[in-house]
Protein backbone atom coordinates (compact mmCIF):
# COMPACT_ATOMS: atom_id res chain seq x y z
CA UNK A 1 0.00 0.00 0.00
CA UNK A 2 1.22 3.76 -0.32
CA UNK A 3 0.17 5.80 2.19
CA UNK A 4 2.98 8.74 0.31
CA UNK A 5 2.77 9.59 -3.36
CA UNK A 6 5.61 8.30 -4.84
CA UNK A 7 7.97 10.82 -6.35
CA UNK A 8 8.00 12.30 -9.64
CA UNK A 9 4.37 11.40 -9.69
CA UNK A 10 1.78 14.75 -9.23
CA UNK A 11 -1.19 14.12 -7.92
CA UNK A 12 -3.76 16.77 -9.72
CA UNK A 13 -5.63 18.51 -6.91
CA UNK A 14 -8.99 19.94 -8.00
CA UNK A 15 -10.85 23.19 -6.42
CA UNK A 16 -13.96 23.28 -6.78
CA UNK A 17 -15.62 26.85 -6.67
CA UNK A 18 -18.22 26.83 -3.94
CA UNK A 19 -21.60 28.44 -3.85
CA UNK A 20 -21.09 32.09 -2.13
CA UNK A 21 -24.40 31.00 -0.17
CA UNK A 22 -24.21 29.28 3.38
CA UNK A 23 -24.50 25.92 3.73
CA UNK A 24 -28.42 25.36 5.34
CA UNK A 25 -28.73 23.86 8.46
CA UNK A 26 -32.35 22.79 7.62
CA UNK A 27 -32.86 19.26 5.72
CA UNK A 28 -33.75 20.29 2.44
CA UNK A 29 -33.62 17.54 -0.45
CA UNK A 30 -34.86 18.74 -3.32
CA UNK A 31 -35.39 16.20 -6.71
CA UNK A 32 -34.18 16.72 -9.97
CA UNK A 33 -35.82 18.17 -13.11
CA UNK A 34 -35.49 14.62 -14.50
CA UNK A 35 -37.60 13.05 -11.77
CA UNK A 36 -39.75 15.74 -11.40
CA UNK A 37 -40.38 15.73 -15.62
CA UNK A 38 -41.00 12.00 -15.31
CA UNK A 39 -44.89 11.76 -15.72
CA UNK A 40 -46.81 8.02 -15.50
CA UNK A 41 -49.55 9.42 -17.90
CA UNK A 42 -51.96 5.95 -17.54
CA UNK A 43 -51.01 6.57 -13.55
CA UNK A 44 -52.39 10.01 -13.89
CA UNK A 45 -55.58 9.65 -15.66
CA UNK A 46 -56.55 6.55 -14.01
CA UNK A 47 -56.04 8.08 -10.63
CA UNK A 48 -57.99 10.73 -11.12
CA UNK A 49 -60.92 8.60 -12.20
CA UNK A 50 -63.47 7.78 -9.69
CA UNK A 51 -63.11 4.06 -9.66
CA UNK A 52 -65.51 2.01 -6.94
CA UNK A 53 -66.71 -0.98 -8.20
CA UNK A 54 -69.92 -2.48 -8.16
CA UNK A 55 -69.69 -4.49 -4.56
CA UNK A 56 -72.26 -7.16 -5.62
CA UNK A 57 -70.32 -7.87 -8.99
CA UNK A 58 -66.69 -9.75 -8.96
CA UNK A 59 -64.30 -6.83 -10.99
CA UNK A 60 -62.89 -7.39 -14.29
CA UNK A 61 -60.20 -5.82 -15.77
CA UNK A 62 -60.33 -5.44 -19.45
CA UNK A 63 -57.14 -2.96 -18.82
CA UNK A 64 -54.17 -4.28 -17.69
CA UNK A 65 -51.45 -4.58 -20.67
CA UNK A 66 -49.61 -7.42 -18.89
CA UNK A 67 -50.44 -10.46 -20.59
CA UNK A 68 -50.11 -12.61 -17.72
CA UNK A 69 -52.30 -11.63 -14.87
CA UNK A 70 -55.14 -13.94 -15.58
CA UNK A 71 -53.02 -17.35 -16.13
CA UNK A 72 -54.68 -17.97 -18.76
CA UNK A 73 -51.43 -17.58 -20.99
CA UNK A 74 -48.44 -19.03 -20.29
CA UNK A 75 -44.94 -19.41 -21.08
CA UNK A 76 -43.67 -21.79 -23.37
CA UNK A 77 -42.35 -25.02 -21.50
CA UNK A 78 -38.80 -24.91 -23.44
CA UNK A 79 -39.02 -20.93 -21.91
CA UNK A 80 -39.57 -21.89 -18.54
CA UNK A 81 -36.70 -25.11 -18.85
CA UNK A 82 -34.20 -22.81 -20.51
CA UNK A 83 -33.83 -20.38 -17.72
CA UNK A 84 -34.69 -23.11 -15.04
CA UNK A 85 -31.18 -24.74 -16.76
CA UNK A 86 -29.78 -21.75 -16.91
CA UNK A 87 -29.75 -21.06 -13.07
CA UNK A 88 -28.79 -24.69 -12.39
CA UNK A 89 -25.76 -24.58 -14.65
CA UNK A 90 -24.81 -21.57 -12.62
CA UNK A 91 -22.68 -20.39 -15.42
CA UNK A 92 -24.55 -17.15 -15.80
CA UNK A 93 -24.76 -15.68 -12.54
CA UNK A 94 -21.64 -13.17 -13.58
CA UNK A 95 -21.90 -9.71 -15.56
CA UNK A 96 -22.40 -9.80 -19.14
CA UNK A 97 -20.83 -6.98 -21.08
CA UNK A 98 -22.62 -3.98 -21.07
CA UNK A 99 -24.66 -4.63 -24.54
CA UNK A 100 -24.51 -8.20 -23.89
CA UNK A 101 -23.21 -11.79 -23.44
CA UNK A 102 -21.84 -12.31 -27.02
CA UNK A 103 -24.42 -16.13 -27.53
CA UNK A 104 -27.46 -13.59 -26.73
CA UNK A 105 -26.90 -11.30 -29.24
CA UNK A 106 -25.56 -14.30 -31.52
CA UNK A 107 -29.54 -15.47 -30.68
CA UNK A 108 -31.22 -12.23 -31.12
CA UNK A 109 -29.40 -11.46 -34.41
CA UNK A 110 -30.16 -14.71 -35.82
CA UNK A 111 -33.76 -14.54 -34.23
CA UNK A 112 -34.36 -11.52 -36.26
CA UNK A 113 -32.83 -12.89 -39.48
CA UNK A 114 -35.75 -13.57 -41.87
CA UNK A 115 -37.13 -11.77 -44.79
CA UNK A 116 -34.31 -10.71 -46.25
CA UNK A 117 -33.12 -8.97 -43.02
CA UNK A 118 -29.52 -9.89 -41.98
CA UNK A 119 -28.77 -9.18 -38.57
CA UNK A 120 -25.51 -9.14 -36.68
CA UNK A 121 -24.56 -9.87 -32.94
CA UNK A 122 -22.50 -6.58 -33.08
CA UNK A 123 -25.78 -4.51 -34.62
CA UNK A 124 -27.70 -5.99 -31.15
CA UNK A 125 -27.39 -4.10 -27.72
CA UNK A 126 -29.51 -6.04 -24.92
CA UNK A 127 -31.47 -3.81 -22.70
CA UNK A 128 -33.42 -4.23 -19.22
CA UNK A 129 -36.67 -5.01 -20.99
CA UNK A 130 -38.31 -3.24 -24.47
CA UNK A 131 -38.44 -0.20 -22.21
CA UNK A 132 -35.04 0.23 -21.32
CA UNK A 133 -34.25 -0.26 -25.42
CA UNK A 134 -36.62 2.97 -25.99
CA UNK A 135 -35.19 5.05 -23.25
CA UNK A 136 -31.57 4.08 -24.43
CA UNK A 137 -32.60 5.02 -28.31
CA UNK A 138 -34.61 8.41 -27.24
CA UNK A 139 -31.75 9.32 -25.17
CA UNK A 140 -28.98 8.59 -27.82
CA UNK A 141 -31.18 10.84 -30.16
CA UNK A 142 -32.63 13.70 -28.29
CA UNK A 143 -31.39 16.55 -26.71
CA UNK A 144 -33.51 18.80 -24.29
CA UNK A 145 -30.67 21.15 -24.07
CA UNK A 146 -30.75 21.48 -27.98
CA UNK A 147 -34.77 22.03 -28.15
CA UNK A 148 -35.20 19.17 -30.18
CA UNK A 149 -38.36 17.00 -30.15
CA UNK A 150 -39.09 13.74 -31.18
CA UNK A 151 -42.57 12.50 -33.20
CA UNK A 152 -45.04 10.03 -30.99
CA UNK A 153 -48.40 8.62 -32.60
CA UNK A 154 -51.57 9.68 -31.15
CA UNK A 155 -52.92 7.22 -29.97
CA UNK A 156 -49.90 5.39 -28.73
CA UNK A 157 -48.09 3.83 -25.73
CA UNK A 158 -47.57 6.84 -23.58
CA UNK A 159 -44.10 5.95 -22.10
CA UNK A 160 -42.56 7.40 -25.20
CA UNK A 161 -44.06 10.62 -23.80
CA UNK A 162 -42.59 10.23 -20.06
CA UNK A 163 -39.12 8.76 -21.43
CA UNK A 164 -38.60 11.89 -23.60
CA UNK A 165 -40.09 14.70 -21.40
CA UNK A 166 -38.20 13.61 -18.20
CA UNK A 167 -35.68 14.74 -20.68
CA UNK A 168 -36.67 17.93 -21.37
CA UNK A 169 -37.07 16.07 -25.03
CA UNK A 170 -40.49 18.47 -26.82
CA UNK A 171 -42.90 15.43 -27.38
CA UNK A 172 -44.93 16.04 -30.85
CA UNK A 173 -47.67 14.08 -31.38
CA UNK A 174 -48.91 12.94 -34.56
CA UNK A 175 -52.35 11.77 -35.66
CA UNK A 176 -53.08 7.78 -36.66
CA UNK A 177 -56.17 7.23 -38.35
CA UNK A 178 -58.73 5.48 -37.38
CA UNK A 179 -60.55 5.11 -40.59
CA UNK A 180 -57.86 3.79 -42.36
CA UNK A 181 -56.48 0.61 -40.01
CA UNK A 182 -54.60 3.28 -37.95
CA UNK A 183 -52.24 4.28 -40.40
CA UNK A 184 -49.92 7.45 -39.77
CA UNK A 185 -51.78 10.76 -41.02
CA UNK A 186 -48.51 10.99 -42.75
CA UNK A 187 -49.59 15.30 -44.02
CA UNK A 188 -49.69 15.16 -40.18
CA UNK A 189 -46.46 13.83 -39.57
CA UNK A 190 -44.48 16.20 -42.02
CA UNK A 191 -46.16 18.81 -40.49
CA UNK A 192 -44.68 18.57 -37.76
CA UNK A 193 -41.17 18.19 -38.31
CA UNK A 194 -38.54 21.10 -38.31
CA UNK A 195 -35.00 21.26 -38.11
CA UNK A 196 -34.85 20.30 -34.29
CA UNK A 197 -36.82 16.84 -34.88
CA UNK A 198 -34.31 14.39 -33.49
CA UNK A 199 -36.30 11.13 -34.39
CA UNK A 200 -39.97 9.58 -34.98
CA UNK A 201 -41.20 6.40 -33.28
CA UNK A 202 -43.13 4.41 -34.79
CA UNK A 203 -45.21 1.77 -33.30
CA UNK A 204 -45.67 -1.97 -35.35
CA UNK A 205 -47.97 -3.94 -34.69
CA UNK A 206 -49.56 -1.05 -32.30
CA UNK A 207 -50.34 -0.35 -28.51
CA UNK A 208 -53.33 0.31 -28.38
CA UNK A 209 -54.64 -0.08 -32.23
CA UNK A 210 -53.91 -3.39 -32.56
CA UNK A 211 -53.39 -2.62 -36.47
CA UNK A 212 -50.53 -3.86 -38.19
CA UNK A 213 -49.06 -1.72 -41.12
CA UNK A 214 -49.02 -2.99 -44.99
CA UNK A 215 -45.64 -2.64 -46.69
CA UNK A 216 -46.55 0.02 -48.72
CA UNK A 217 -47.79 2.00 -45.86
CA UNK A 218 -44.34 1.69 -44.04
CA UNK A 219 -42.28 2.56 -47.33
CA UNK A 220 -44.07 5.69 -47.71
CA UNK A 221 -43.31 6.22 -43.79
CA UNK A 222 -39.33 5.22 -45.00
CA UNK A 223 -39.85 7.64 -48.03
CA UNK A 224 -40.96 10.58 -45.61
CA UNK A 225 -37.96 10.32 -43.25
CA UNK A 226 -35.34 9.55 -45.73
CA UNK A 227 -36.90 13.51 -47.26
CA UNK A 228 -36.76 14.88 -44.04
CA UNK A 229 -33.25 12.97 -43.25
CA UNK A 230 -34.82 11.92 -39.75
CA UNK A 231 -34.07 8.62 -38.25
CA UNK A 232 -36.25 6.09 -36.88
CA UNK A 233 -37.57 4.13 -33.50
CA UNK A 234 -39.39 1.43 -34.48
CA UNK A 235 -41.17 -0.27 -31.77
CA UNK A 236 -41.71 -4.08 -33.17
CA UNK A 237 -42.49 -5.33 -29.61
CA UNK A 238 -45.58 -7.10 -30.96
CA UNK A 239 -42.79 -8.40 -33.47
CA UNK A 240 -44.92 -11.36 -35.78
CA UNK A 241 -47.36 -11.12 -33.05
CA UNK A 242 -50.24 -10.98 -35.93
CA UNK A 243 -53.64 -12.87 -36.50
CA UNK A 244 -53.74 -15.25 -39.42
CA UNK A 245 -54.18 -13.64 -42.74
CA UNK A 246 -51.95 -10.35 -41.78
CA UNK A 247 -48.23 -10.28 -42.18
CA UNK A 248 -45.99 -8.59 -39.89
CA UNK A 249 -43.39 -6.64 -41.71
CA UNK A 250 -40.73 -4.97 -40.15
CA UNK A 251 -39.36 -1.90 -41.40
CA UNK A 252 -35.59 -3.46 -41.27
CA UNK A 253 -36.92 -5.00 -44.17
CA UNK A 254 -37.53 -2.75 -46.36
CA UNK A 255 -33.64 -1.79 -47.43
CA UNK A 256 -34.88 1.84 -47.37
CA UNK A 257 -31.77 4.51 -46.85
CA UNK A 258 -33.02 5.69 -43.37
CA UNK A 259 -31.24 4.93 -40.23
CA UNK A 260 -33.74 2.37 -38.11
CA UNK A 261 -33.27 2.00 -34.43
CA UNK A 262 -35.23 -1.31 -33.77
CA UNK A 263 -36.52 -2.24 -30.21
CA UNK A 264 -37.68 -5.46 -29.50
CA UNK A 265 -37.79 -8.10 -26.62
CA UNK A 266 -39.18 -11.03 -24.99
CA UNK A 267 -42.14 -9.63 -22.76
CA UNK A 268 -45.01 -9.80 -25.27
CA UNK A 269 -44.25 -13.02 -27.80
CA UNK A 270 -43.31 -15.29 -25.09
CA UNK A 271 -45.32 -14.18 -22.38
CA UNK A 272 -42.64 -12.80 -19.54
CA UNK A 273 -42.69 -9.44 -19.23
CA UNK A 274 -41.01 -9.84 -15.92
CA UNK A 275 -38.42 -11.05 -17.15
CA UNK A 276 -37.32 -7.62 -18.54
CA UNK A 277 -35.04 -8.38 -21.46
CA UNK A 278 -35.33 -6.41 -24.44
CA UNK A 279 -33.14 -5.30 -27.12
CA UNK A 280 -32.05 -2.55 -29.53
CA UNK A 281 -30.96 -3.36 -33.28
CA UNK A 282 -28.71 -0.94 -35.48
CA UNK A 283 -29.22 -0.53 -39.05
CA UNK A 284 -27.44 2.10 -40.55
CA UNK A 285 -27.71 1.49 -44.33
CA UNK A 286 -26.48 4.99 -44.82
CA UNK A 287 -23.38 4.97 -42.51
CA UNK A 288 -25.34 7.73 -40.23
CA UNK A 289 -25.32 5.81 -37.34
CA UNK A 290 -21.03 5.81 -35.98
CA UNK A 291 -21.85 8.21 -33.26
CA UNK A 292 -24.88 6.88 -32.16
CA UNK A 293 -23.35 2.97 -32.12
CA UNK A 294 -20.53 4.19 -29.81
CA UNK A 295 -23.22 6.05 -27.95
CA UNK A 296 -25.47 3.58 -27.15
CA UNK A 297 -22.60 1.41 -26.12
CA UNK A 298 -21.85 3.91 -23.46
CA UNK A 299 -25.78 4.55 -22.17
CA UNK A 300 -26.04 0.51 -21.89
CA UNK A 301 -23.31 0.98 -19.35
CA UNK A 302 -25.44 3.02 -17.11
CA UNK A 303 -26.98 -0.28 -16.10
CA UNK A 304 -24.06 -1.93 -16.60
CA UNK A 305 -26.02 -4.50 -18.83
CA UNK A 306 -29.60 -6.40 -18.51
CA UNK A 307 -29.89 -9.76 -16.07
CA UNK A 308 -27.55 -12.04 -17.40
CA UNK A 309 -29.52 -15.08 -16.61
CA UNK A 310 -32.27 -14.44 -19.02
CA UNK A 311 -29.84 -13.86 -21.80
CA UNK A 312 -27.92 -17.11 -20.78
CA UNK A 313 -31.41 -18.63 -21.33
CA UNK A 314 -31.96 -16.99 -24.74
CA UNK A 315 -30.71 -19.03 -27.06
CA UNK A 316 -33.31 -21.82 -26.15
CA UNK A 317 -35.92 -19.10 -25.70
CA UNK A 318 -35.78 -17.85 -29.06
CA UNK A 319 -34.48 -20.44 -31.42
CA UNK A 320 -36.12 -23.50 -29.70
CA UNK A 321 -39.51 -22.43 -28.52
CA UNK A 322 -41.83 -24.36 -31.25
CA UNK A 323 -43.90 -22.42 -33.71
CA UNK A 324 -46.99 -24.41 -32.54
CA UNK A 325 -46.86 -22.26 -28.84
CA UNK A 326 -46.77 -18.97 -30.97
CA UNK A 327 -49.93 -20.42 -33.22
CA UNK A 328 -51.78 -21.33 -30.37
CA UNK A 329 -50.78 -17.80 -28.81
CA UNK A 330 -52.46 -16.63 -31.92
CA UNK A 331 -55.31 -18.75 -31.94
CA UNK A 332 -56.45 -18.18 -28.44
CA UNK A 333 -56.48 -14.23 -29.24
CA UNK A 334 -58.28 -13.71 -32.03
CA UNK A 335 -60.88 -15.85 -30.83
CA UNK A 336 -60.85 -13.54 -27.70
CA UNK A 337 -60.87 -10.57 -30.29
CA UNK A 338 -63.45 -12.02 -32.44
CA UNK A 339 -65.87 -12.48 -29.67
CA UNK A 340 -65.37 -9.10 -28.21
CA UNK A 341 -65.74 -7.86 -31.94
CA UNK A 342 -69.15 -9.70 -32.45
CA UNK A 343 -70.39 -9.02 -29.17
CA UNK A 344 -69.71 -4.92 -28.92
CA UNK A 345 -70.62 -4.61 -32.73
CA UNK A 346 -74.04 -5.32 -31.43
CA UNK A 347 -74.26 -2.67 -28.64
CA UNK A 348 -75.76 0.57 -30.01
CA UNK A 349 -73.33 3.11 -29.61
CA UNK A 350 -70.18 1.43 -29.60
CA UNK A 351 -67.76 0.84 -32.73
CA UNK A 352 -65.17 -1.82 -31.98
CA UNK A 353 -62.19 -1.70 -34.45
CA UNK A 354 -61.28 -5.52 -35.11
CA UNK A 355 -57.58 -5.85 -34.44
CA UNK A 356 -54.76 -7.66 -36.73
CA UNK A 357 -52.49 -8.36 -33.60
CA UNK A 358 -50.62 -7.35 -30.99
CA UNK A 359 -53.02 -7.88 -27.60
CA UNK A 360 -55.83 -4.71 -27.75
CA UNK A 361 -59.18 -3.71 -29.80
CA UNK A 362 -59.74 0.02 -29.70
CA UNK A 363 -63.42 0.58 -29.12
CA UNK A 364 -64.80 4.10 -29.95
CA UNK A 365 -68.02 5.35 -27.73
CA UNK A 366 -69.88 7.56 -29.95
CA UNK A 367 -70.09 10.37 -27.86
CA UNK A 368 -73.44 11.72 -29.11
CA UNK A 369 -75.47 8.45 -28.09
CA UNK A 370 -74.29 8.66 -24.52
CA UNK A 371 -75.26 12.35 -23.90
CA UNK A 372 -75.67 11.79 -20.65
CA UNK A 373 -71.27 11.32 -20.10
CA UNK A 374 -69.06 14.57 -20.89
CA UNK A 375 -66.49 12.13 -21.67
CA UNK A 376 -64.77 9.06 -22.16
CA UNK A 377 -63.40 9.27 -18.61
CA UNK A 378 -67.07 10.00 -17.45
CA UNK A 379 -68.26 6.57 -19.47
CA UNK A 380 -65.44 4.26 -18.44
CA UNK A 381 -65.80 5.20 -14.59
CA UNK A 382 -70.09 4.97 -14.52
CA UNK A 383 -69.50 1.70 -16.61
CA UNK A 384 -66.90 0.72 -13.29
CA UNK A 385 -69.55 1.91 -10.52
CA UNK A 386 -72.20 -0.26 -12.17
CA UNK A 387 -71.03 -3.09 -13.58
CA UNK A 388 -67.83 -3.34 -12.59
CA UNK A 389 -65.90 -3.45 -15.54
CA UNK A 390 -62.61 -1.46 -16.20
CA UNK A 391 -61.64 -0.44 -19.74
CA UNK A 392 -58.91 1.91 -20.10
CA UNK A 393 -60.00 5.52 -21.45
CA UNK A 394 -58.20 6.56 -24.56
CA UNK A 395 -57.46 9.51 -22.76
CA UNK A 396 -54.25 7.43 -21.24
CA UNK A 397 -52.95 6.94 -24.86
CA UNK A 398 -53.53 10.56 -26.51
CA UNK A 399 -56.87 10.16 -27.78
CA UNK A 400 -60.58 10.75 -26.07
CA UNK A 401 -63.70 9.16 -27.11
CA UNK A 402 -62.41 5.61 -27.01
CA UNK A 403 -61.82 3.04 -24.76
CA UNK A 404 -58.95 0.35 -25.14
CA UNK A 405 -59.69 -3.37 -24.22
CA UNK A 406 -57.21 -6.27 -23.63
CA UNK A 407 -58.37 -9.35 -25.58
CA UNK A 408 -55.40 -11.69 -23.35
CA UNK A 409 -58.56 -12.50 -20.81
CA UNK A 410 -59.68 -15.59 -21.25
CA UNK A 411 -62.78 -16.12 -22.86
CA UNK A 412 -65.14 -16.49 -20.23
CA UNK A 413 -64.42 -13.18 -19.27
CA UNK A 414 -64.35 -11.54 -22.19
CA UNK A 415 -68.12 -12.92 -22.66
CA UNK A 416 -69.21 -11.58 -19.36
CA UNK A 417 -67.58 -8.38 -20.03
CA UNK A 418 -69.29 -7.92 -23.56
CA UNK A 419 -73.16 -8.68 -21.66
CA UNK A 420 -72.06 -5.77 -18.94
CA UNK A 421 -70.99 -3.81 -21.48
CA UNK A 422 -74.20 -4.00 -23.45
CA UNK A 423 -76.22 -3.66 -20.52
CA UNK A 424 -74.81 -0.62 -19.41
CA UNK A 425 -75.02 0.64 -23.24
CA UNK A 426 -79.08 -0.05 -23.55
CA UNK A 427 -79.15 2.16 -20.18
CA UNK A 428 -77.74 5.02 -21.43
CA UNK A 429 -78.13 4.94 -25.13
CA UNK A 430 -79.76 8.19 -26.18
CA UNK A 431 -81.00 8.18 -30.48
CA UNK A 432 -80.65 10.69 -31.83
CA UNK A 433 -83.36 12.80 -32.57
CA UNK A 434 -84.70 11.56 -35.87
CA UNK A 435 -84.69 14.06 -38.67
CA UNK A 436 -88.31 14.85 -40.37
CA UNK A 437 -88.54 14.05 -43.42
CA UNK A 438 -90.17 16.48 -45.97
CA UNK A 439 -93.84 15.41 -46.97
CA UNK A 440 -93.74 13.54 -49.78
CA UNK A 441 -96.90 14.96 -52.51
CA UNK A 442 -99.14 12.43 -53.86
CA UNK A 443 -99.94 13.20 -56.95
C1 LIG B 1 -45.37 -3.66 -23.45
C2 LIG B 1 -44.79 -2.66 -24.39
C3 LIG B 1 -43.45 -2.23 -24.27
C4 LIG B 1 -42.58 -2.58 -23.07
O1 LIG B 1 -41.99 -3.79 -23.11
P1 LIG B 1 -41.06 -4.29 -21.90
O2 LIG B 1 -40.14 -5.24 -22.54
O3 LIG B 1 -41.96 -4.93 -20.90
O4 LIG B 1 -40.36 -3.11 -21.32
C5 LIG B 1 -42.95 -1.35 -25.22
N1 LIG B 1 -43.73 -0.89 -26.22
C6 LIG B 1 -45.03 -1.24 -26.33
C7 LIG B 1 -45.83 -0.69 -27.45
C8 LIG B 1 -45.60 -2.13 -25.41
O5 LIG B 1 -46.90 -2.44 -25.52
Amino acid sequence: MLDTPPKNVTINKIYYKKTADPVSDKWDVPISTTAKNCRNYIREIVDNLNLEPNPNKKVIALSIGDPTVYGNLVPAKETTDALIETVLNGKHNGYGGSCGLDCSRNAVAEYLSYDGVEVQAEDVILCSGCSSSLDLCITVLADGTRGQNILVPKPGFPIYRTLAESMGVEVRHYDLLPEENWELDLDDVESKIDSKTAAIVINNPSNPCGSVYSEEHLRNVLRLAERNKIPIIADEIYERLVFPGNKFVSVASLGAKVPLLICGGLAKRFLVPGWRLGWIVVHDPVGAFAAVRKGLVCLSQRIIGSNTLVQGAMTKILLETPQSFHDELMNTLIETANIAYEEIGKIRGLKPFMPQGAMYMMVQIKSECFPQFNDGLEFVSKLMEEESTFCLPGEAFGLGGYMRIIITVPKELMVEACERLANFCNKYYKPKPCQLLPPVSIE
